[in-house]
């Protein structure tokens, strides 16, 4: 019977947590704000990601790889994507 509960809270925090990390994805591709207000104030929170040009992935600015080709600064997923397009360009 423990294991039962257990077994039942296990899954209720992968629920859970699976279903925190598809909203935040859904929400930095539509740029949409959070609904329950972060005492962090509204700066903090708001991380923008932006799509790598090479396979398309939505990269976090602060863990993507930043490259600058023809004055413009292009956001890689990661070192691979970056070299791959700099060869094409
Ligand atoms: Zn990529």
């Amino acid at each position: 019977m423990l294991r039962f509960a257990l077994l039942g809270l296990l899954f209720l925090v992968i629920a859970r947590t699976f279903w925190r990390l598809v909203d935040g994805v859904v929400r930095g591709v539509t740029g949409e704000p959070e609904p329950r207000g972060r005492s962090a104030g509204p700066r903090a929170t708001a991380v923008k990601m932006s799509p790598c040009p090479v396979c398309g992935t939505y990269v976090v600015p602060a863990s993507g790889v930043r490259a600058e080709v023809r004055g413009q600064t292009y956001l890689f997923c990661s070192a691979a994507c970056c070299s791959t397009f700099m060869s094409r360009a």
